[in-house]
């Protein structure tokens, strides 16, 4: 047998991918998996531990009461969504509890891509401008871009929601200026589909070679 230690692959390029609701990050990142990214989706790791039996149930139940999870031991969203709507304070105590669950978990499963060979991996934070601790995370800050009237439209056609009620969404969300001026990269999803898969090749390209 070796005595040399197993060679870990080197990690390479993270890059955060953000846009406000609707923009088509969730498309846009299955165009970079279609080319061999690997991906993290942080809004499915948020999910998953608020969850039945999710890692962070217990403390969940243990700061807000049991009122706060249901009877097949999930986290009660629209309670919540009350709560942290009438007292800030209930805010943090949530983001105090979810956010280094969050972070661990990405870490994980970033590391996981790698060592399963992605060159790079994509990691999907809906609200990276908003939450400061989630830039210095990264190699790279790619934004998909597009006016807020096509996101309203966009989000109408595949929730069914209200405008008042997607306008609402995208009130309490970093502006788009905001969002443009913290990337060093951008996407523009204004037009039609088809639009993305060069520009999607083109980073695709310049993050190989960050490696
Ligand atoms: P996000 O993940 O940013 O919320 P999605 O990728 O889920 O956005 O896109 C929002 C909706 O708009 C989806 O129903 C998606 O299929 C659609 N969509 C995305 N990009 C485009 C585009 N360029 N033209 C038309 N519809 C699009």
């Amino acid at each position: 047998m070796s005595e040399s230690a197993p060679t870990r692959p080197e990690p390479g390029p993270r890059i955060g991918l953000t846009g406000g609701i609707g923009s088509g990050k969730s498309t846009v990142a299955e165009g970079f998996v279609a080319l061999g990214a690997g991906l993290v989706d942080t809004d499915a790791i948020s999910r998953e531990i608020t969850g039945p039996g999710g890692a962070a149930i217990d403390a969940l139940r243990e700061c807000f009461g049991a009122g706060m999870i249901t009877a097949d031991g999930r986290l009660d969203r629209a309670a919540m969504r009350a709560l942290v709507f009438a007292e800030p304070a209930a805010r943090r105590q949530l983001e105090a509890i979810l956010h280094p669950r969050i972070r661990g978990e990405t870490t994980r499963r970033t590391d996981e891509a790698f060592a399963r060979g992605a060159p790079y991996v994509i990691v999907d934070v809906p609200l990276l401008v908003e939450s400061g601790d989630w830039r210095s995370r990264f190699d790279r800050i790619l934004v998909v871009d597009c006016p807020v009237s096509v996101q309203i439209e966009r989000v109408m056609r595949r929730s069914g929601l209200a405008r008042a009620e997607v306008e609402a969404i995208i009130a309490a969300q970093a502006s788009r200026e905001a969002r443009l001026a913290a990337a060093d990269d951008v996407i523009d999803n204004s037009g039609p589909p088809d639009g993305l898969a060069v520009q999607i090749a083109t980073l695709h390209r310049q993050y190989l070679a960050l490696k």
